[in-house]
């Protein structure tokens, strides 16, 4: 089995209408994304054959046709997304980066509510400085000590 968290653009597609839908077959999943994705059904079919090789996807047959359902949680998964980007980053441009995130956001007033109170609880758990978390030479950060 492939590693879970290796999902491309395309099957990320596949995904959102599977968690959207319950349970999708493979016209299902075509059909929602028509109009975004120009894919031909033997496209859609081998992406959806490899979230079923990497464990994404849970098939069940149902006479002819076969039945689509996700392995994982939405929510489990979007966390994944969030861990993956922050990997590729220094500790240190963490905040940094999830101000600009928030700059080029479209928000609404409940949204905006939600980040105070949460900024608001990261208050009293925030650190002096952030430890950097980079191989040297990967970052700007541990040049100036070695
Ligand atoms: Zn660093």
């Amino acid at each position: 089995m492939e590693d879970k968290s290796q999902i491309t653009d395309a099957e990320w597609e596949v995904m959102r209408v599977v968690w959207t839908l319950h349970q999708a077959t493979s016209k299902d999943i075509i059909e929602v994304l028509r109009s975004k994705k120009n894919w031909k059904q033997a496209t859609a079919k081998t992406l959806i054959g490899r979230l079923v090789q990497k464990g994404l996807l849970e098939t069940e047959q149902d006479g002819k046709r076969y039945l689509y359902t996700a392995a994982v949680d939405e929510t489990e998964s979007v966390k994944m997304l969030e861990q993956r980007l922050f990997d590729r980053i220094c500790n240190k441009e963490v905040g940094k980066t999830i101000a600009s995130m928030i700059s080029e956001s479209t928000l609404s007033h409940n949204d905006i509510e939600l980040l105070e109170e949460t900024l608001n609880r990261k208050k009293s758990e925030a650190v002096e400085e952030v430890k950097c978390n980079c191989v040297p030479g990967q970052c700007q950060c541990k040049g100036h000590h070695h």
